[in-house]
């Protein structure tokens, strides 16, 4: 007898399905493609010298090359850990190493907390659109979602303070430039946030992912800075997710959580149940690199991707047509389309990529009850300002005809 795996499949994935938008995507690789679909960083823009100088350090000695490939401690790799909290010093928060846990990619760290807090049923509450790796991450703890809309503000109050009140079992949101409307939440908004979450005893996990690429405007505190800075300089409320995948590069798999070390000492334990620790060498040659270039490979990115945001408002202020509308991020690597109520974002792609060989992603996908079907998302970051205007004006010639 075969087996019916259909039927051996543990409950909490049957709701787990393969996304309608994935078949159209496949198309992307045909060069003709102006893709606006992937969110991804410009690999042109990779330390790549600064990596392979690294890798050449490394393997200069037996003992160096050893230790590299060796296994480490689940926690992370002790001198990553505290360029880590000296990076977070900066902004407000007085980390210890028992407060900071490595993992591969931020991904993971969103995964491990979906699985400390979200027990079958339990409520969680995201911004209305977020990220939809993070729904990815917490839907097989069988969560149900309280979805808060945002203003360009951020999250707004009333419903935000509405869903507290149903007892959440925490509020993830991605304050800077957000995945996936370029969203930048207001320090006020930060702090009448945390004052709501704080009054009704809930757990904030902020998402850092694009921090670091701000293109305008003084930069914002953390919600873990703000929130340490009410209780003694240390992280308490808030679980922080930060990545290096945006900064440096993607492939490392490397990013981390900072929170409260009774917190962090659960984590370690899933990371030790999950895979032992992130990649020792990787883990090795990002801190060499940041250690060298941090600041100065973010000031690069920020010049050359700040272009490509401006050639994609400029394209979309001069094609746009009427009843379309879009949010100006301040950084980051999205801009967030309204269309006109009619039109649907899925149907759109469908024919962006037959008709005029241009892609994004529809909107929907990143709300919690599928609503915004009337919204895409796309992204300049991997793309040159001048096939920005072309792909803009193309999107838009074909939304004059629908
Ligand atoms: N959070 C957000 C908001 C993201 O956009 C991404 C990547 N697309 C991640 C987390 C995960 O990044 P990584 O695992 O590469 O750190």
């Amino acid at each position: 007898m075969t087996v019916d795996w259909g039927h051996v499949f543990a409950g909490r994935v049957s709701g787990m399905s393969a996304s309608e938008i994935r078949e159209l995507l496949k198309l992307l690789n045909r060069p003709e493609i102006i893709s606006f679909a992937g969110g991804i960083p410009d690999p042109d823009f990779f330390p790549s010298s600064a990596i392979a100088h690294a890798y050449q350090k490394v393997f200069q000695s037996n003992a160096g090359a050893g230790s590299a490939l060796q296994y480490t401690i689940s926690e992370g790799h002790t001198p990553l850990r505290e360029w880590i909290c000296t990076y977070m010093g900066k902004h407000g928060v007085q980390a210890g190493l028992d407060e900071v846990l490595v993992t591969s990619g931020s991904q993971q760290a969103l995964d491990f907390i979906g699985k400390l807090l979200i027990g079958p049923g339990d409520l969680v509450v995201v911004t209305a659109p977020t990220y939809l790796g993070a729904l990815q991450a917490f839907s097989p703890y069988e969560p149900r979602y309280i979805s808060v809309p945002m203003d360009e503000e951020g999250p707004e109050l009333a419903a935000l303070e509405a869903a507290l009140a149903e007892k959440p079992k925490f509020f993830y949101l991605v304050p800077d430039f957000q995945n996936p409307n370029g969203t930048t939440v207001s320090l006020a908004r930060r702090e009448a946030l945390l004052d709501l979450c704080e009054k009704h005893g809930v757990p904030v996990v902020e998402d850092a992912a694009y921090t670091e690429l701000r293109y305008d405007g003084e930069p914002l505190p953390p919600l873990v800075g703000l929130d340490a800075a009410r209780h003694g300089g240390k992280p308490t409320n808030v679980i922080y997710c930060g990545s290096f995948s945006k900064t440096m590069v993607p492939a490392m798999r490397v990013g981390w959580v900072l929170a409260t070390a009774e917190v962090v000492n659960r984590l370690v334990l899933m990371k030790q149940a999950a895979d032992l620790h992130a990649s020792t060498i990787n883990q090795i040659i990002l801190h060499d690199v940041v250690s060298q270039i941090f600041d100065s490979h973010v000031k690069t990115l920020r010049s050359h991707y700040k272009e490509r945001r401006d050639a994609m408002l400029a394209a979309l202020a001069e094609y746009a047509p009427p009843g379309v509308t879009w949010t100006k991020p301040q950084g980051g690597m999205f801009v967030w389309l309204e269309l006109p109520e009619h039109v649907d974002g899925t149907q759109l792609l469908e024919r962006a990529i037959k008709e005029a060989n241009v892609a994004f992603v529809p909107g929907s996908a990143f709300f919690a009850d599928r609503s915004g079907k009337n919204t895409i998302r796309m992204s300049f970051s991997a793309t040159s300002p001048e096939r920005i205007r072309e792909g803009v004006r193309r999107i838009c010639e074909l939304l004059k005809r629908v």
